[in-house]
């Protein structure tokens, strides 16, 4: 499909040149975590405020290579506002996307990668894609492209697990009854 990937650069780049969402909000009352990927350097800083169940605001704060800036940055705007249920969802739709093509990359032109461990199973990846709609995913999908680039992978889902982590503290946090602010 030519064209797509351009315009595909072209959403990774306004994100990674005007990032959405910059910066930190003071914590408390905000929960603030940080993410990094040795791989690539990159790090993250997060800082997410939760109240009634929704996340009613974050930024996001570090430094890192563009796959990882601009992913954070569209993460914050894909996030802001939802509810918690549904930026898990966002998580689980963002991860499938990735791994999705990362097993497609296996299945796709017969490279020769010393598959050893070639149990492709397209049953399962088929399911996978079927979970995951791309186009649910709206501009997150400019995304899917680092999939063929296996290391970068890593950079564009380190602000997802970080945000996964954040939210997992959080509701160990309310589930022992932290006194409203
Ligand atoms: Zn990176």
């Amino acid at each position: 499909m030519p064209g797509l990937e351009d315009l595909y650069r072209e959403i990774i780049l306004d994100h990674y040149r005007s990032p959405r969402n910059r910066g930190e909000l003071p914590a408390p009352p905000a929960h603030r975590v940080e993410g990094f990927n040795p791989l690539c350097g990159d790090e993250v800083i997060l800082s997410m405020l939760v109240e009634d169940g929704a996340v009613t605001d974050l930024k996001i704060a570090g430094q890192g290579c563009s796959i990882s800036q601009s992913s954070a940055s569209m993460m914050t705007a894909a996030v802001k506002g939802k509810s918690v249920d549904e930026a898990r969802k966002l998580i689980r739709q963002f991860k499938g996307m990735m791994s999705i093509h990362e097993a497609s990359l296996d299945a796709g032109d017969g490279a020769v990668d010393g598959g050893a461990d070639g149990a492709g199973d397209g049953s399962a990846a088929g399911e996978a894609a079927a979970l995951t709609d791309p186009e649910q995913l709206g501009e997150l999908a400019a995304l899917q492209g680092v999939v063929k680039f296996p290391v970068r992978i890593k950079c564009a889902t380190l602000s997802w697990n970080t945000l996964a982590q954040g939210l997992d503290e959080l509701q160990q946090l309310t589930s022992s009854s932290a006194p409203p602010a």
